[in-house]
């Protein structure tokens, strides 16, 4: 159980091993066998599963269901689009460019879990896209781009990469005068926290001016166990800052209850929520899609001022041009010359004077129109 190569070699990815853990019903079961593309994922993950409810939260991300098939929303060739790799700028497969200082830099198609709702599904699942992996390559094109500042790298997971590829893509970074910051995202703190090893700890681990930031995804509370809480606790005692990035979905946490929860418990083992991602328009996960205003209506409704602030993430959607904050904007209630009409959680309203560019010239000023 503790040995992650174990865990990737034993991947519960038939329906005889699923039935080992849960009682299989009959529509997923016809979902398994018509399904063409890989699935599954490691047995620690699997063990998590609620034995008798088709509706668990991780049975649903993990066993494939009938609806992939529709498609209403989706973009064929998604990610050629979102990741612009049909446009002029010349770039290595491995790098993804949406901003000036950082770029994605996709160094493997393996992963841990094959998600139902990924939108790399054509790289990761699928695996009809196909990306030549050249991280040497990668490496010299960051090397020539003097106005990054940070690389992130990304998959697949690139957490189950051998720990000696993990050390040399980091300190070939580190070597880079222009590169501040170095990130991971990752989901194997969540599906397979046995990876985080004494090893790879020293790879990852010490003080370094160039730090190491990793990205999880954590959808839903009961992903959450003791041995993730060690694993982020490794982690971070080695110098490795962890943050969350979630998917909101339909029926897994988009109702008020698992959203809060969810938001509370990273915290409680130390992960501070970064992102919760709409589900972006990629072929086959149209069953998990809420409406845009979904994760602005939660966060308003059950994060805002109803729990810790540290439990706020931002509400963004990933596209083609970046990433856009789709965050709730009931906090204004009124704008005139004079003053904003700022509304809290609770309905409750408050004034804020408004400032022009000139400023305001002091307290008087500020007493004189609004005591
Ligand atoms: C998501 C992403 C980033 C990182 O964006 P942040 O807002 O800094 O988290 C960078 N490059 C690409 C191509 C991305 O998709
Ligand atoms: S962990 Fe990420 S890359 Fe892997 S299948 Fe899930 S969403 Fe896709």
């Amino acid at each position: 159980m503790e040995d992650w190569k174990w865990q990737m070699q034993n991947q519960v990815n038939t329906l005889e091993k699923l039935e080992e853990y849960i009682k299989v019903t009959e529509e997923e079961a016809d979902a398994i066998r018509n399904c063409e593309t890989r699935w599954g994922t490691t047995p620690y993950f699997v063990s998590l599963m609620d034995k008798e409810n088709p509706e668990c939260p991780i049975r649903r991300q993990v066993i494939p269901s009938k609806h992939e098939n529709v498609n209403e929303f989706g973009i064929e060739n998604y990610l050629v689009y979102k990741e612009n790799r049909d446009n002029h700028e010349q770039r290595p497969d491995t790098i993804a460019r949406q901003y000036k200082d950082r770029i994605a830099m996709t160094i493997t198609n393996h992963c841990g879990i094959y998600c139902r709702h990924c939108f790399r599904k054509e790289l990761v699942v699928d695996k009809s896209m196909q990306l030549r992996f050249d991280v040497d390559e990668g490496l010299e094109w960051v090397r020539q781009h003097p106005e990054l500042r940070e690389v992130l790298i990304t998959g697949g997971d690139p957490f189950l990469l051998p720990d000696d590829q993990i050390e040399y893509i980091i300190r070939k970074l580190r070597e880079v005068p222009h590169i501040e910051m170095i990130r991971f995202g990752s989901r194997l703190p969540i599906v397979l926290p046995q990876r985080i090893t004494p090893g790879l700890k020293k790879v990852l681990g010490q003080y370094h001016k160039v730090p190491i930031w990793v990205n999880t995804q954590c959808n839903h509370a009961k992903e959450i166990t003791e041995r993730t809480a060690q694993a982020i606790w490794d982690l971070l005692t080695c110098g490795v800052n962890v943050g969350n990035q979630a998917v909101l979905m339909k029926g897994i946490n988009d109702d008020e209850h698992s959203f809060q929860q969810l938001h509370q418990k990273l915290l409680s083992i130390r992960i501070r929520p970064y992102y919760v991602f709409y589900l972006e328009p990629a072929p086959g996960i149209d069953h998990f899609r809420t409406p845009v205003e979904k994760g602005a209506e939660l966060i308003r409704d059950t994060l805002r001022g109803h729990t810790s602030g540290l439990a706020q993430p931002m509400y963004v959607i990933a596209t083609n041009i970046g990433k856009v904050p789709l965050m709730p904007d009931y906090y204004i209630k009124e704008k005139n010359e004079k003053e904003y009409i700022l509304q809290n959680h609770r309905g409750e309203t408050t004034t804020l004077p408004n400032i022009d560019d000139q400023g305001c010239t002091g307290l008087p000023c500020f007493k004189k129109e609004f005591a």
